[in-house]
């Protein structure tokens, strides 16, 4: 097996010395930037904050959202607030001199916030004991009420959160903003990137920029230390493909989040790949494998297309990349190479793959303009 390791190794290197994609990992914890790193990842091309929000720290986020008063909001707020640094600081550190780019929080709603069901019935379980409900449980019950949504995959998620949660990006924001101070004054070479999520429309991304040029103008200002952090949105809804044009004014990269694009373009839940039409699509021929696994050419596929030449368009320098799960899919590998994006972002264990499709999409000839 010694053998079969050296020919690996010399496959890798030989597409290495080939590609022309950049190959980064979706990561969240220091953990797994160090693997993604030892697997050979050029940066992290997802850093998904809503998972640093679970556990201990899920109460925190709850009175975050729910919280009905300045004061309560912002009491959650300056709790997370060091939390978040140190998460930021230990995946700067495991990727120290390359791209980590860090999203800002897209958690749909529902998978924060306490369940109706089981605070109605914990509610109503008191009362049949003839005891009083606890207060808090009441509270919460109208809190989440107010806030219930049909649709929560189509609902308050990503820059909408951002744009209505007073506080929240700032928090984020000044949490990358201390932490890139922190590493630089240890010696490091910070470089984070920030992220907007499910943008539409241009005017959310402004919006939502001028709020993160804003913090990190203050961190750089109280600290003395300066601060390069590039700003940049998913492209990951129709709109903002079609409208690309406009959003590359307020974004220096992009990167398809191809999971809510397969979505939201063919209209299929991305929760519910299970359901029983879905393998009837496939008995019968709509489509050989899932859109979900394959790039589909034709719908998502022509939205990337037409996103990547609007935004170059504005802004021919736009850095564009991919980050959803199709980032480590051969097939769509080779699409992406075609296609002229910078780079391709997957989970750390798909990278040596990755690095190997993209190097035979390079030897393969495919012409950038071709779609293979
Ligand atoms: C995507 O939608 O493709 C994406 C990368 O973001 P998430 O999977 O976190 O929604
Ligand atoms: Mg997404």
């Amino acid at each position: 097996s010694e053998g079969v390791v050296t020919a690996v190794a010399r496959a890798l290197e030989q597409a290495d010395g080939a590609r022309r994609l950049e190959v980064r990992a979706n990561a969240d914890t220091p953990g797994d930037a160090a693997r993604a790193r030892r697997f050979g990842a050029q940066g992290i091309g997802l850093c998904r904050t809503e998972h640093m929000f679970l556990g201990e720290r899920r109460k925190l986020v709850e009175e975050m959202i729910l919280a009905r008063d300045d004061f309560t909001r912002e009491r959650a707020l300056a709790a997370l607030l060091p939390l978040q640094r140190q998460d930021f600081i230990g995946i700067l550190e495991a990727m120290d001199g390359l791209p980590v780019t860090i999203r800002l929080l897209d958690p749909p709603l529902h998978e924060f916030l306490p369940d109706r069901t089981e605070l109605a019935v914990r509610i109503a379980t008191a009362e049949a004991r003839g005891d009083l409900p606890d207060p808090h449980d009441a509270e919460l019950l109208g809190a989440v009420s107010r806030m219930h949504e049909e649709n929560p995959m189509l609902g308050l998620r990503g820059v909408r959160l951002g744009l209505v949660v007073p506080g929240l990006v700032a928090m984020q924001v000044r949490a990358i903003a201390e932490a890139v101070v922190e590493r630089t004054r240890a010696g490091g070479s910070p470089k984070a990137e920030i992220m907007v999520p499910l943008v539409g429309a241009v005017e959310e991304l402004r919006i939502e920029r001028d709020e993160v040029q804003r913090v990190l103008a203050e961190v750089s200002a109280e600290t003395g230390v300066p601060i390069t952090c590039p700003v940049g949105t998913m492209i990951e809804l129709p709109r903002a493909a079609l409208t690309a044009a406009r959003i590359a004014e307020q974004a220096e990269f992009f990167s398809f989040g191809t999971n809510d694009l397969t979505q939201t373009t063919w209209g299929f839940s991305r929760d519910d790949v299970e359901a029983e039409f879905f393998s009837a699509y496939l008995d019968k021929g709509v489509f050989s494998t899932s859109p979900f696994e394959t790039l589909d050419r034709e719908g998502v596929g022509r939205l990337v297309q037409i996103a990547v030449a609007e935004g170059r368009a504005t802004r021919p320098d736009l850095k564009i990349g991919v980050c959803g799960e199709h980032g480590g899919d051969p097939d769509s590998i080779h699409f992406f190479h075609g296609e002229g994006l910078d780079y391709v972002s997957c989970s750390p264990f798909r990278v040596p793959v990755a690095r190997l499709e993209a190097g035979r999409a390079a030897l393969s000839g495919t012409p950038s303009s071709d779609t293979r």
